[in-house]
């Protein structure tokens, strides 16, 4: 098992911290009203990267600024020996025993992370959504065409997606609003146009492309070209869904929102905690078979409310997003930096491991009873539900940070102000 990188700031070595020197995830924050500024979390402050970089106290590239944006895209594209020589001089900058000059420009440009608000940490270029989850697609497909047709055909040999919308991604605290929706119920002929009543959290992990490309990528490559790593909620009107998905898939029902953890948690970070695909049921051609342990060991749980309502790990799933990368760029797709990849709803083996709603109320036929003793099948109005995600080490984590979204009432009347 890993052991804690032990840093000068006490509180970045606390067994409970999101943010170890293990972890150094990137994100944008802004003070007061002061600009947004690219930032790196450590213990409960946030390093000022832009401003480290403006006094040349550490740069990314010799000649040119990267981090004077409210984005890290810039950082990104100069590609993985880029991201690691970064890691590596700020690690120590901040390790134990690092000099009183590291110390200085540390103690100088850095934040309290309580007196800061995070923004978007990338800007997404595009954004693909998977469903690789076996148990989440077992659930559905049983709910929806019966346990004999619960799989689809091809899904043991292709990871499923859809083309999601870069301008629906949100960041963490967002407001989410009820969506209004064309839905049909069984019971009736006609659909209606009506607030959607079946709202419902998708727990996944999002997957962000570092490095561009222009042609098929093996699978090797693939995990080379990804950056980091967020939570990612994506939000599901599963009424809206139910109607609209055949044959093109979602639509309108995944397009209100899906909101992402302000912290990317770099790849290099979750190296130690890297672990295998479950076995493969038929074997996947040869172009996606798994070269090496591509999944991670990520402890992941979901609160409505404060409460726990749901927890799995993100090493159940079927394909790894390296291989939902390799399969996304077959065709000659171009990806690019700041592409979103989600994983698909990751669920478990057990009941207590459904990464939806959907799943864990089976439709809505078996109500959820929460502390309070209030029940839930969906979404009520005024719900905040929060994904949670740590990789596990020797006596310390690598933390997401909060995936968190208040649901508000749908408007009145959706066409007007
Ligand atoms: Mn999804």
């Amino acid at each position: 098992m890993t052991d804690l990188k032990r840093a000068w700031l006490a509180s970045a070595n606390l067994p409970e911290a999101d943010f170890p020197l293990n972890n150094l995830p990137y994100g944008v924050f802004s003070v007061e009203d002061g600009d947004l500024r690219c930032g790196v979390a450590i213990g409960d402050r946030i390093v000022d990267a832009t401003g480290l970089e403006a006094a040349g106290l550490l740069r990314a590239d010799p000649d040119a600024d990267v981090l004077d944006a409210p984005y890290w895209n810039d950082f990104m594209e100069l590609g993985p020996a880029t991201w690691s020589a970064y890691r590596a001089a700020l690690t120590a900058m901040l390790e134990d025993g690092a000099d009183d000059d590291a110390q200085d420009a540390i103690t100088t440009y850095s934040v309290k992370m309580a007196e800061a608000t995070l923004h978007m940490p990338f800007r997404v270029a595009e954004y693909t959504d998977f469903y690789a989850g076996r148990h989440h697609a077992t659930n559905v497909g049983t709910m929806f065409r019966g346990a004999e047709n619960a799989l689809p055909p091809n899904w043991l040999h292709i990871p499923i997606g859809y083309n999601g919308r870069a301008s629906s991604v949100v960041v963490s605290g967002t407001e989410i609003r009820r969506p209004w929706g064309q839905l049909k119920s069984p019971d009736h002929d006609t659909p209606i146009f009506a607030p959607s009543r079946r709202f419902d959290i998708e727990l996944e992990l999002g997957a962000i492309v570092g490095t561009g490309s222009d042609g098929p990528l093996t699978v090797d490559q693939a995990f080379e070209n990804i950056f980091g790593y967020v939570l990612l909620n994506d939000w599901s009107a599963r009424d809206i869904q139910a109607w609209e998905y055949q044959p093109l898939g979602p639509f309108q029902a995944k397009a209100t929102a899906t909101t992402i953890s302000p912290w990317i948690v770099p790849a290099e970070a979750l190296a130690p905690f890297r672990t295998a695909t479950p076995p493969r049921e038929k074997p996947l051609l040869p172009h996606l078979q798994d070269t090496a342990p591509m999944l991670y060991d990520i402890e992941l749980a979901v609160t409505l409310n404060g409460e726990q309502i749901a927890r799995t790990n993100y090493n159940k799933m079927y394909y790894s997003a390296a291989q939902q990368l390799a399969h996304h760029s077959t065709s000659g797709c171009p990806m690019r930096t700041g592409d979103l990849l989600g994983s698909g709803t990751i669920s478990g083996p057990e009941k207590h491991n459904r990464g939806s709603l959907l799943e864990l109320s089976w439709g809505g036929k078996e109500p959820l009873t929460l502390n309070s003793g209030d029940t839930r099948t969906f979404i009520e109005d005024g719900d905040t539900l929060a994904l949670h995600g740590a990789a596990k080490g020797n006596g310390f984590q690598v933390g997401f940070g909060p995936c968190t979204g208040q649901v508000v009432p749908a408007k009145d009347d959706p066409f007007s102000n």
